[in-house]
C-alpha cells in the first residue's frame, strides 16, 4: 500500500514553493500558513510572506503589525504572533537554526505535536508522523475506523513513517486526502491504494470517519460604525490589528446606514449592519490609515462598503 501512495505523490504532488529545497524555515511558514487553510489560499500570502521575510532572522526582527498586515485575511492570527516570537527565539537561543530535535522544537511558542512533526519530517526527512485532518480521514478509511481514537490514529501513522522515507509518507497522505480522498465525494477510482482499503471495499466511505459533533451556530448581530476624517478612520486597538468599531445597539451620535456583511468565525455568524457618521464618545479609538494597518476579513468587509459608498458618491476615500 505504501509503495503505491509513495509513487503516486511522486507522480502527482503539487508543485508548491516549499517543496523546491525543503528549506526548514519555509516548510515551517507554509505549516504554519495550512493550519486551517488551503492551499490555493494560502499560497498568495505565502509568497508575499516569504519575498518580505525571506530568512528568519528577517521576520524575527519584524514588527508584529506588519507580520498581522501580511496575514490579515488568513484569520487565526495568534498564528502569526506565535510564529514571529518562535523566530525570536530560534535567532537568540538556537543562532538561527531551526531545531531538529523534537524537544527543542516543541519549546518554541506554536509548535505542538502536529507542527513538531510536519517541520521534522518534512524539512529534516526525520521520521516523525502528522495526523491532520486529511491524514485522519486517509487512515481511518483504509483501514475501516468507524470510530475515532487519538492513540490508534498516531500510532498507525508512526508506523508508516518508519517504513518509506518520511517527508514522502506524511506528504503523500496529506496531498492524498486533499486532492483524492475528500471528505464528500472521494474519488476512489482514481485512488492509489484503493486495493487496500476497508471503507471502500465495504462502502462506508461517508461513514468514516465519523463526523464530529460540531456546536451549534450562533447569530449575533452588530453595527459598525465608520467615521472618517480626510484620509484616516476612526479605529479600535484589537490584539495587534485594527477594527472599525463595533457595537451590540447603535451608539450616540449621527448615521446613516450604507450596507450589511456577513462574516462567520468559528460557530458564530455575525450579521453586521454598517453606518457611517459621526461617533459622540470616543474613548480608546485612534485615528488610522487602513493603508497602514493590519486589519481582518471582517474589518475588510465593513471597509470595502465604505468605499463602494465613496465611489458612488464621488468622494475620494
Ligand atoms: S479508496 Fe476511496 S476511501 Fe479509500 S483511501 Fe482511496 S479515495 Fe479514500
Amino acid at each position: 500500500m505504501l509503495d503505491s501512495l509513495v509513487a503516486w505523490f511522486q507522480e502527482n504532488q503539487r508543485p508548491l514553493p516549499w517543496r523546491v529545497s525543503y528549506d526548514p524555515y519555509q516548510v515551517w511558514v507554509s505549516e504554519v500558513m495550512l493550519q486551517q487553510t488551503q492551499v490555493e489560499t494560502a499560497l498568495p500570502y505565502y509568497e508575499r510572506f516569504i519575498r518580505e521575510f525571506p530568512t528568519i532572522e528577517s521576520l524575527a526582527k519584524a514588527k508584529e503589525e506588519r507580520v498581522l498586515t501580511l496575514w490579515a485575511g488568513l484569520g487565526y492570527y495568534q498564528r502569526a504572533k506565535n510564529l514571529t516570537a518562535a523566530a525570536g527565539e530560534v535567532v537568540s537561543k538556537h543562532g538561527g537554526e531551526i531545531p531538529s530535535d523534537y524537544d527543542a522544537l516543541i519549546r518554541l511558542p506554536g509548535i505542538g505535536q502536529y507542527m513538531a512533526g510536519a517541520i521534522l519530517s518534512i524539512a529534516f526527512n526525520k521520521a516523525y508522523p502528522v495526523v491532520d485532518g486529511n491524514v485522519r480521514r486517509v487512515l481511518s478509511r483504509i483501514n475501516g475506523w468507524t470510530e475515532d481514537d487519538t492513540k490508534t490514529l498516531w500510532d498507525a501513522a508512526t508506523r508508516l513513517v518508519h517504513e518509506a522515507e518520511p517527508r514522502l509518507v506524511n506528504q503523500a497522505l496529506m496531498e492524498l486526502g486533499a486532492k483524492i480522498c475528500s471528505f464528500k465525494s472521494p474519488r476512489c477510482l482514481l485512488c492509489p491504494v484503493q486495493s487496500s482499503c476497508i471503507a471502500f471495499r465495504v462502502g462506508m466511505q461517508d461513514k468514516i470517519p465519523p463526523v464530529k459533533k460540531r456546536p451549534a451556530t450562533v447569530h449575533v448581530h452588530l453595527f459598525a460604525v465608520v467615521h472618517k476624517k480626510d484620509d484616516r478612520y476612526l479605529m479600535k486597538p484589537a490584539d495587534g490589528m485594527w477594527e472599525f468599531p463595533m457595537f451590540s445597539a447603535l451608539p450616540a451620535g449621527s448615521f446613516e446606514k450604507i450596507g450589511e456583511c456577513r462574516h462567520t468565525i468559528t460557530h458564530h455568524r455575525l450579521d453586521v449592519t454598517v453606518c457611517e457618521g459621526e461617533l459622540t464618545e470616543r474613548s480608546g479609538l485612534e485615528w488610522k490609515r487602513i493603508d497602514d494597518a493590519a486589519i481582518s476579513s471582517l474589518t475588510r468587509k465593513v471597509w470595502d462598503l465604505a468605499k463602494e459608498l465613496g465611489d458612488r458618491t464621488g468622494e475620494a476615500r
